[in-house]
């Protein structure tokens, strides 16, 4: 990557979302552009790992010269105790949005699906948001994002308010460490219902390799094919 499409970002917000999980608020010099899933590399110059830079997917639609990223912390992680220490007002090295993990320009499917566990589903409020909202898309909305308890999930309100407002929005937060009166165990169970007969969708999937492997497996197994799904893996 050329070093001029880095940039200078001063931290405007920090949102403890849980003990292991913040939300960023980057605010750059200039209006940034970005289609909704792509994401930022930040390059912090020394860490102790191999690479000094880590990829974070863009958890919201533009907000002019400001952009949120949702962060899971890896205690033995190099990078994210660095961040999980830093204050309003520092500065980092952030590269302009990039990636390919988005919308088609035009949607031809009769659904699209997001799966994620995580941290995964930053992309997913960004593509989400931008499907309903911006660009009126009146086919089915699903998405299915896992986690292990009520504390871990993310954005609930938010996507419980998209879904009062949107009927083609169907949200299913999946809890596989605790009973409670939603969906329990892994994901897979639960997209399973819906996909399973293979509508006619694209499907985004998004967070650590194990579940995203699965997830392809079984998607390919109701006879979806390469082309109608897409992955991000985050390692
Ligand atoms: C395109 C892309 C977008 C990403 N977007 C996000 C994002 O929006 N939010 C986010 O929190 N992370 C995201 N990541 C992951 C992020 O880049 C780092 O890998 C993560 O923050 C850990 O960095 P670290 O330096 O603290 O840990 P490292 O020192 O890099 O961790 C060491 C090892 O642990 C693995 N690992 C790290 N975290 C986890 C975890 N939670 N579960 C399982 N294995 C793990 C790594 O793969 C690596 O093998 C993204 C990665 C990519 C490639």
């Amino acid at each position: 990557m050329e070093h001029e499409e880095f940039q200078q970002a001063e931290i405007s917000n920090i949102i403890d979302v849980n003990p292991m999980v913040k939300r960023f608020f980057l605010k750059f010099k200039h209006n940034i552009t970005f289609q909704s899933g792509q994401f930022v590399i930040i390059d912090f110059g020394t860490l102790k790992h191999t690479y000094a830079t880590r990829s974070y997917s863009i958890a919201d639609i533009s907000h002019g010269n400001t952009i949120e990223l949702c962060i899971c912390l890896k205690e033995d992680g190099a990078a994210t105790p660095i961040l999980f220490k830093s204050s309003i007002g520092d500065l980092l090295k952030v590269s302009i949005p990039q990636g390919r993990f988005v919308l088609p320009d035009s949607i031809n499917t009769e659904s699209v699906g997001f799966i994620c566990t995580g941290t995964g589903v930053a992309p997913f409020r960004a593509m989400v948001k931008d499907l309903l909202e911006h660009r009126k898309y009146s086919g089915n909305v699903y998405l299915f994002f896992g986690c292990r308890t009520q504390i871990d999930i993310l954005y609930k309100d938010e996507f419980e308010e998209l879904q009062k407002r949107f009927s083609n929005f169907h949200y299913t937060p999946v809890l596989s460490r605790e009973n409670w009166n939603g969906a329990h165990g892994y994901v897979h169970k639960h997209y399973e219902k819906i996909f399973h007969n293979k509508p006619n969708a694209i499907i985004y999937l998004c967070g650590w390799t194990n579940m995203l492997k699965e997830t392809r497996d079984n998607l390919k197994s109701y006879g979806y094919t390469r082309s109608e799904i897409k992955l991000e893996f985050y390692d």
